[in-house]
Parts: C-alpha cells; sequence; structure tokens
C-alpha cells in the first residue's frame, strides 16, 4: 500500500505520521527532539526512526510515495532559513534527508503553520480553496494558502502573522524582540500579561494571579468575570484587527482559528468575528470564520499532503 510520511517538528517532540495517499492517517508517534549541538541529531533521528517503522512493518521502500515536513521557522523551497526553535542555521531539509534515507522519494518542507493551515484547509475544510490560519498557543502561528498552495515568500517569512504590528498600547517584547506584535497580546503569553496588569488594579477578580494560564482566564471569561472578559476581548480585539488587515491583503475565502486557545469554539469566534466586522472593508465583510477541526495532527497531514501537491 503506498503511504506518506507526515512530519511535525516541535521545540520539544517531533509527531511522526504514517498517511495513506488521501491524507488519513494510519499510524502515529512521537520521538524526543534532541537540539543539543546545534540540532544536528534531529534529521538522523527522524531517519533511523522512519527506517525503523519501515523494517518492522515490512514495508517497501517503494511504497514510500512522499515524506513531508513542517518546520517552526521560517521556510524557502524547501530550506530552513534559520530557526532558533532547534539551533538550525540556514538548512536545505531536502537535500539534507536525502542522503539520509537508502532511497528516492520526493521529500518537501515548510514552515510548521503553513504545513498546518495546509492539512486544515485539505482534511479539515473541505472544498475551498484559500484559507489564512492563526494558530494560537504560547505564540501565535500564522499560515496562508492560495489557490490550494501555501505561500512561503522570499525569505520564508509569509504568513508569519504572529508579528503583524497591531498595538501600540502594550509594551510586551516579543520573542522576536520588537514591540507590540499579534503574538504579545493574542497568544497565552500574552493573554496572562495582561491579565497580571488588570489584576492589580482589579483585585475582585476571581482570577489568582499566581495561577493564570490560556485555560483559566478563558473559563473565568465564559463564567463573566469581569477582568477576563476584558482580556479575552483584547485577544478578539487583536485578532479581528490583524483579520481585517490580511483580509485587505489576501482576501482569503476564511480564516481559521486554531491551537489551545481556539478550544472554547463559538465563544471565541463570535468575540473575534465582532470585532472583525468593525474594522473590515465592505468587500471582504463576508469572510467566514472557522475553528480548526484536526487539533495537533493536521501539522502531521499538511506535511504528508504538500508532497502530492
Ligand atoms: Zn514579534
Amino acid at each position: 500500500m503506498a503511504i506518506l510520511f507526515g512530519i511535525d517538528i516541535g521545540g520539544t517532540t517531533v509527531k511522526m505520521g504514517v498517511l495513506d495517499l488521501e491524507g488519513n492517517i494510519i499510524d502515529k508517534w512521537e520521538i524526543k527532539t534532541r537540539k543539543e549541538e546545534d540540532g544536528k541529531y534531529i534529521l538522523p533521528d527522524i531517519a533511523k526512526s522512519l527506517l525503523e517503522y519501515l523494517e518492522e512493518k515490512k514495508i517497501p521502500y517503494e511504497e514510500v510515495k512522499g515524506i513531508g515536513f513542517g518546520v517552526p521557522g521560517p521556510v524557502s523551497d524547501n530550506v530552513v532559513k534559520k530557526c532558533v526553535n532547534l539551533g538550525w542555521d540556514v538548512l536545505d531539509v531536502k537535500e539534507e534527508f536525502r542522503k539520509l534515507i537508502p532511497f528516492e522519494t520526493k521529500i518537501v518542507a515548510g514552515n510548521d503553520a503553513n504545513v498546518a493551515a495546509y492539512g486544515e484547509l485539505k482534511k479539515g475544510q473541505k472544498g475551498l480553496s484559500s484559507a489564512v490560519m492563526f494558530t494560537l498557543g504560547t505564540g501565535v502561528g500564522g499560515g496562508v494558502i492560495i489557490d490550494g498552495k501555501p505561500i512561503d515568500g522570499k525569505g520564508g517569512a509569509a504568513g508569519e502573522l504572529g508579528h503583524l504590528h497591531i498595538t501600540n498600547n502594550y509594551n510586551f517584547k516579543c520573542n522576536c524582540g520588537l514591540t507590540g506584535c499579534l503574538e504579545t497580546i493574542a497568544s497565552a503569553t500574552g493573554i496572562i500579561n495582561i491579565a497580571k496588569i488588570l489584576l492589580i488594579q482589579n483585585p475582585d477578580s476571581i482570577l489568582d494571579i499566581d495561577n493564570l494560564n490560556g485555560k483559566v482566564i478563558f473559563d473565568a471569561a465564559e463564567k463573566g468575570d469581569r477582568v477576563a472578559v476584558q482580556v479575552v476581548n483584547e485577544l478578539a480585539n487583536a485578532l479581528g484587527l490583524a483579520a481585517s488587515i490580511v483580509s485587505v491583503t489576501l482576501n482569503p475565502e476564511c480564516f481559521i482559528i486554531g491551537g489551545g486557545l481556539s478550544k472554547s469554539g463559538k465563544f471565541i469566534l463570535d468575540l473575534i468575528e465582532k470585532y472583525y466586522h468593525q474594522y473590515a472593508f465592505h468587500a471582504c465583510a463576508d469572510t467566514k470564520f472557522y475553528i480548526a477541526k484536526l487539533g495537533n495532527d493536521c501539522g502531521m497531514v499538511g506535511a504528508a499532503l504538500l508532497t502530492q501537491l
């Protein structure tokens, strides 16, 4: 049976998936991301795990029709430009991985958020050909798919939507070194920082300043806690503004909201849409908003299906 590998490389674990040609997951497992010595063991570890799997399952090499990678950094033309999370400098993932396996197959690499958006569009929101996805986790990832294809841009930075400058009201420093980035507001890190400021002025909240995370803030907001509601509104406002800027740049069919902070579903989606409509240009006003459906698997699915593009 023809198979694909979809490999989602994260800062702590590598998610390895075996999929059929339609992107259905047959098998999946995780290995540890060994970042020591500038991440030089990461690709060899993946190759070893992949070859062990083929041997164990007695799958002939010619059945492997593609190996796709999602990498947490800017990627252009299969080349990672620099990936601080993994310790990589410029690295040609396709060429390096080719040297590590004893057979020929199609190898592709893309930015993890772009790859995730591709997986979500192909398997989660079928029938659409363009989408912009915001992944709300510790940071904010952005993925752009136009006419069925992920957009990398010249330096691999297309879709780095977490670094859209959307506010001058807060001075939180972003991981990129700037301030005002979407990620400094619309992420778990961002809402914890905002909650801390508001809690000092409003000690009557049910939130505990020493025990804050994305989930407790969203739970409190759904219960109507005034501080939590304000924090979640800051996040929704930032995302609505960011989406409105993106909508007049790319005019996608839809926006997809994924990641841990999207788990409150309709609650957060309605708020983001409310703010979006305050900012959006009239011709973009009917752009749809959806919650991602594939969860943590969308990176693996997108990476695998990218080999079939
Ligand atoms: Zn930034």
